[in-house]
């Protein structure tokens, strides 16, 4: 049933499987001023409404919408991957840009700055904040819209399967309260998630554990947030902590390198698991030794740097199997033994289709293959091996060697135990591992 609590009525009834998102504010509180804006509104909100419930139906992480000739033109990135989106005539793309400004709390008025704000919403049941950026061009006004869903689900280790090995190393140092881990990745790419399942792995009530930083609106079971005395300088709240029989602090944004040192000169009586943006975890190791400015004090007291990436499941409904040869096995690491692994369905055959026949579409995945998306990992162990490599000066490249000189944690080794399992295919490990493109292109798409 359509679910539409704004002035603006449904006039069409046809499409009563469409579930239109409720919009309920800006985020800075500015009301959306509908009635002067009448016009806007019944030209713009219901074309926006049905765009942003597409977008969400579809788990879109994030849409661009943007004037391409004669049309607007979304693409909806889903499970990191573009594709198309609806199309609509430029004055009705148009009306949608202002219509969501507007909602954002943002001046619909101002089409020549870069504006930013956010719409409170709700769809199935599921709060969001939609983040709407305008960006102006020559063509127009385009809009980059990001979608979060404010109420996360508790996750524990297992929901995106940490490796036992990293499980492992960060009980250890919580059960010895000393040494830093770091978690690493590019903003945005699930670190949090990550750095909250690695706090997971520790038992915090034997450990007592402390968070410095901001949560946002995330909570980790039995870990509080410690709120330092402004007058106390980082050392004197580590002293305090320690005094509490702290043993674990996480740090939720480490950037600062006065506090990579005074997390480094502390580490040898609190275990450290800190959150630190790198593009992988070898240059983590390279900004964390530039931060602190001593390799040597790094060397002995760094214990890992964790990071991870995500990657798109296969469909459980849809996926194929297939027997591989002996040699596919071989080349890829993999046990001999090994019978069945998995691929996405291939797309069906047109010309097998019968006139006018529609071809079947996997409905639990939209036709696309995939469907959710897993975390792989990688790990830097800072064995005897590593700390030489980065006492003389940690170089990106001679610690990705020394990891696989000695056989650490690689992401391509962990994928292939979720390509053992059919949990994804090769395919989208090619994808995954494939070096940025300038352009790509969109996915194939069908309605049911
Ligand atoms: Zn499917």
């Amino acid at each position: 049933m359509a679910r539409d609590n704004d002035d603006v009525e449904d006039e069409d009834e046809s499409d009563e499987d469409v579930e239109y998102v409720l919009f309920q504010g800006a985020l800075n509180g500015k009301e959306a001023n509908l009635e002067d804006n009448r016009k806007l509104a019944a030209a713009g909100l219901r074309p926006a409404k049905e765009l942003v419930s597409e977008a969400l139906a579809d788990k879109c992480d994030s849409f661009r919408f943007e004037p391409k000739g004669p049309r607007y033109v979304a693409s909806f990135s889903v499970d990191g991957v573009r594709r198309a989106g609806p199309r609509f005539p430029v004055k009705l793309g148009n009306a949608i840009v202002q219509i969501l400004k507007l909602l954002a709390g943002l001046d619909p008025g101002v089409r020549d700055k870069k504006q930013q704000g956010a719409i409170k919403a709700e769809y199935r049941e599921i709060k969001f904040e939609i983040t709407v950026k305008a960006i102006p061009g020559k063509e127009g006004e385009s809009l980059s819209v990001i979608f979060r869903a404010t109420k996360i689900k508790r996750i524990v280790p297992d929901d995106i399967g940490i490796p036992d090995r990293i499980c492992k190393l960060i009980r250890g140092q919580a059960a010895n309260g000393n040494g830093v881990v770091l978690i690493v990745g590019p903003p945005e790419s699930g670190l949090t998630t990550t750095a909250h399942c690695a706090m997971r792995s520790i038992d915090t009530y034997r450990f007592e554990s402390f968070i410095l930083g901001e949560m946002g609106n995330r909570e980790i079971l039995n870990v509080s947030v410690f709120e330092p005395d402004p007058d106390h300088t980082l050392d004197d709240t580590i002293e305090r902590i320690h005094r509490n029989d702290g043993k674990v602090i996480y740090f939720t944004d480490l950037e600062d390198p006065a506090v990579a040192k005074t997390i480094c000169d502390n580490a040898g009586r609190i275990c450290v698991v800190a959150e630190m943006t790198a593009p992988d975890a070898p240059r983590g190791v390279a900004k964390f030794v530039e931060m602190v400015g001593d390799p040597a004090l790094v060397a002995s007291q760094l214990k890992a740097v964790v990071t991870s990436k995500l990657i798109r499941k296969l469909c459980r409904k849809c996926r194929e199997a297939f027997r591989p040869t002996g040699r596919l096995l071989a080349q890829l690491g993999l046990p001999e033994d090994t019978a069945t692994l998995y691929r996405a369905a291939a797309p069906p055959d047109e010309e097998d289709l019968e006139e006018g026949e529609e071809p079947e579409v996997c409905r639990a995945c939209d036709g696309v293959g995939f469907r959710g998306r897993a975390a792989i990992f990688e790990m830097v162990e800072v064995t005897d091996g590593m700390k030489e490599v980065i006492a003389a000066g940690a170089d990106p490249v001679a610690i990705k060697n020394k990891v696989r000189e000695e056989k650490q944690l690689t992401m391509q080794m962990d994928a292939l135990r979720l390509v053992a399992d059919g949990t994804t295919g090769l395919e989208e490990l090619q994808r995954a591992f494939r070096p940025p493109q300038r352009k790509k292109k969109p996915a194939r798409r069908r309605r049911p």
